[in-house]
């Protein structure tokens, strides 16, 4: 088919939720990826953080085969290895005792507020289950992820919300005061908004949350959807906040490219969801699982911290351009937000740097950059010279 004709049974035939860029993908291969007709684009998108070991990597695609001749599906009634070997990995690198394995970040985060209230219930009885999260955030498109995304825009249409949600905004901890109360079971936060506009949290904050938290028996929850799995340049991005989630959820990247997301929990609610309290059918999956553990392989310690000299180097050289559109950059590893200045429209300058052959996403009023961990310098090269062509 032509880029035309997909564009076009698209249009006919998938309901227009999407407002989508004219670009269809074909294939792809390291940080490259190519359009029906074999146009080529330098990728710093990942698919919205997904394909972390970028396209056509061996090691994945072998895992994935392998499995799939193998056994693609069995019920958690019964036992697998691959996503045993995955939750031991995952808990083994971040001090977690438990993994529940789901299928994208939206559902992990309602099964993070179902563990939430569950564990107060457990301990308290009822009445303390509201969750303070922050505005600007976001955590999903159900409706009770909705309703815990501090954001008005997404509080419509759907009517009626699931309650128990309060906001309070981000690095102000007076704020978080005026939302707390006996009510309260649980505060989330994403440690950099993602979808808001790549704004880290203070480290002062959070050690201070995290200390509120424990005070009160709060649970600490972090939504690492976006953030896990190597993207800021180490496993979770807890991790250089120097603090301990009670339990975080985790999805995009995690099984580079297949659907697959999960929640980690710590010793204090590792027994809380028991048989019986929640479930989903594809979750743990063994070929995601065996595509994540390829993932896990690859994202060792020096790994890692090339993710985050790589990060570096990409906000290093945007800075150096100097373009007149573009403003500082901000983030962490290859999470990466770029300031649009005032004139200009994110949405624009990114259609127009897809038209120069480089895919880049809008996240906030800012343009958002989250290139494949694997990029090599001669892809982030090759990149940053169609944004200079492009924005120029
Ligand atoms: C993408 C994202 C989600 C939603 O994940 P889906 O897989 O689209 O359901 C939730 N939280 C954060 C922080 C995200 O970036």
């Amino acid at each position: 088919m032509t880029s035309r004709e997909v564009r076009e049974l698209t249009d006919q035939f998938i309901l227009p939720t999407y407002g989508r860029f004219s670009v269809a993908i074909d294939h792809g291969k390291g940080a490259r990826l190519y359009d029906m007709e074999g146009r080529e684009y330098v990728d710093f998108t990942s698919g919205i953080g997904v394909c972390d070991l970028g396209y056509g990597c061996q090691t994945w695609v072998d895992a994935i085969t392998q499995q799939a001749a193998k056994l693609g599906h069995v019920s958690n009634l019964f036992y697998t290895e691959p996503a045993a070997r995955l939750a031991e990995i995952l808990c083994r690198r971040t001090g977690m005792a438990g993994a529940f394995f789901a299928n994208g970040g939206g559902e992990a985060n309602e099964g993070l507020i179902k563990l939430a209230r569950k564990y107060s219930f457990d301990r308290y009885g009822k009445g303390r289950a509201t969750i303070i999260t922050l505005k600007n955030s976001f955590h999903g498109r159900t409706i009770t992820t909705l309703k815990a995304t501090g954001q008005a825009v997404f509080h419509n249409y759907f009517f009626p919300f699931t309650e128990g949600f309060r906001y309070a905004e981000a690095n102000d901890l007076a704020s978080l005061e005026a939302a707390s109360g006996v009510d309260v079971c649980a505060v989330l936060v994403e440690l950099i908004q993602g979808e808001g506009g790549v704004l880290p949290l203070d480290r002062e904050y959070v050690t201070e949350l995290a200390k509120i938290c424990a005070d009160r028996d709060w649970l600490l929850l972090v939504d690492e959807v976006q953030t896990g799995i190597g993207r800021t340049g180490t496993l979770f991005a807890f991790q250089q906040y120097g603090i301990q989630p009670d339990a975080l959820t985790f999805a995009k990247g995690i099984a580079g490219g297949l659907p697959m997301s999960g929640i980690l929990a710590g010793q204090k609610c590792r027994n809380v969801l028991g048989p019986g309290t929640h479930a989903t059918t594809f979750g743990g999956n063994p070929i995601c699982a065996a595509a994540a553990l390829a993932v896990q392989e690859t994202l060792n310690d020096a790994f890692l911290q090339e993710v985050q000299r790589k990060g570096q180097y990409l906000r290093e050289n945007i800075e150096a351009m100097d373009l007149p559109c573009l403003g500082k950059t901000r983030g962490m590893g290859l999470m990466i937000g770029v300031e649009v200045r005032e004139g200009n429209v994110n949405r624009d300058l990114a259609s127009r740097l897809i038209d120069n052959g480089l895919l880049v996403l809008t996240a906030g009023t800012g343009l958002r950059l989250l290139p494949p961990l694997v990029i090599t310098k001669e892809e982030m090269d090759e990149g940053l010279a169609r944004m200079r062509k492009a924005l120029r």
